[in-house]
C-alpha cells in the first residue's frame, strides 16, 4: 500500500505538493498540509483515471473528458462526440470494443433502474481488455461496504455485462479478469469515489465572482473516478473544494488559511442540507457518521 501511494503521489503532479496522504485513526487515511497554505491556492489538479458521460446528455459530452459540445457539429464517431483529436486518440482502444457491442439488455436494466454506476464499471472492463489500464487498477481506493440485496443486484449486472461481452466475441480477454468478485469489488469501489461532475465556470476567475458556485453550476456531465482525490475526508464545513471547469479534469483549491499539518477536507455532499439530512445521505451513500465539527455542534 505505501509503495502504491509513493507512485501515486510521485505521479500525480510534477514538481512538490504542498499536500501529502497519511493514515489517520479515524478514517483510515486523509490528506494533510506540508506548510501552510493560503486560501484560494490550488493544492494540485487530478485527471479521471475512469469516466463516463450522463446517459441524457451522451451526444453532448465528449466521451473521453466530458467538456460540453459546443453549439452543433465537432467530431462525432458512432454516435459519440468526441471534443479533440487528442481525447478520441486517448479513447481509441476501450471506444472500439465499446462501440462494437450490443448493450442494449443492459441499457434497459439500468435506464429502467436509473442506473448509472454499471456503465461505469463497463467503460472499466472495456479498457482494461483494450490494455489501457490494469484490472487492479481501482483496488488502492476504499470501497463501500455492501449488504446483500446490493450484491444480488451487482450479480444481475454482471451477467447482463458478460454475455454481452461475449457475444461480442471477447472471451479470451475476458478469462484473465472478469468475474463476479471483480465486478462486485469495483463497483463497491465506484460507489463511493465516483464524483459527480459539474462544470462551474470557464475560468477560476468566473467561479470566484459567482460567490456560490453551486449557484452557476449546470447540471451533472457525468462521474469520474480519481486517485488523489478519492483520499480526502468528509467534512460539512470544508476548507477544499473540488471544482471542475470545462472538463473533467479535477481542481483541488483551498477555501481558507491552511496551516502546516491541518487536514485538508473536502464536502462529499450539498453542504447547504441540514444536519439531519446530512446525516441521513452520508451513512446511506457513504457508510458513516459525520463527527465534523458542524455536526457536532448541531448546526
Ligand atoms: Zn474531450
Ligand atoms: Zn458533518
Amino acid at each position: 500500500m505505501s509503495l502504491l501511494l509513493r507512485r501515486l503521489l510521485s505521479t500525480a503532479a510534477h514538481g512538490p505538493l504542498p499536500i501529502r496522504v497519511a493514515f489517520t485513526d479515524s478514517a483510515g487515511r486523509g490528506v494533510f498540509a506540508t506548510r501552510p497554505i493560503a486560501a484560494g491556492e490550488a493544492l494540485h489538479s487530478a485527471q479521471p483515471l475512469l469516466s463516463h458521460p450522463s446517459r441524457a446528455l451522451l451526444h453532448e459530452v465528449c466521451y473521453s473528458c466530458l467538456r460540453r459540445k459546443p453549439g452543433k457539429g465537432g467530431h462525432s464517431s458512432g454516435g459519440c462526440y468526441f471534443c479533440s483529436d487528442a481525447c478520441r486518440e486517448h479513447a481509441k482502444g476501450f471506444h472500439g470494443i465499446e462501440k462494437n457491442s450490443d448493450w442494449s439488455l443492459l441499457d434497459d436494466h439500468c435506464s429502467l433502474r436509473g442506473l448509472k454506476y454499471p456503465y461505469m464499471v463497463k467503460r472499466l472492463a472495456c479498457m482494461v481488455i483494450s490494455g489501457a489500464v490494469g484490472a487492479d487498477c481501482l483496488d488502492i481506493l476504499q470501497p463501500a461496504r455492501l449488504h446483500q440485496g446490493m450484491i444480488s443486484e451487482m450479480e444481475e449486472e454482471f451477467e447482463l455485462l458478460d454475455s454481452t461481452f461475449r457475444k461480442a466475441g471477447f472471451q479470451e480477454e475476458l478469462a484473465a479478469f472478469f468475474t463476479k468478485q471483480w465486478y462486485i469489488n469495483v463497483l463497491a469501489r465506484i460507489r463511493v469515489n465516483a464524483f459527480r461532475i459539474e462544470l462551474v465556470a470557464s475560468s477560476y476567475e468566473d467561479l470566484l465572482s459567482s460567490a456560490i458556485a453551486s449557484v452557476s453550476c449546470d447540471a451533472s456531465v457525468g462521474n469520474a473516478v480519481y486517485m488523489l482525490p478519492s483520499f480526502y475526508n468528509h467534512d460539512c464545513d470544508p476548507n477544499t473544494h473540488i471544482v471542475w471547469m470545462q472538463n473533467a479534469d479535477a481542481k483541488l483549491k483551498t477555501l481558507r488559511d491552511i496551516d502546516e499539518g491541518e487536514e485538508l477536507r473536502i464536502c462529499y455532499i450539498d453542504a447547504s442540507m441540514d444536519v439531519n439530512a446530512r446525516q441521513k445521505i452520508l451513512a446511506e451513500g457513504f457508510g458513516f457518521e459525520c463527527r465534523c465539527l458542524r455536526c457536532l455542534s448541531g448546526d
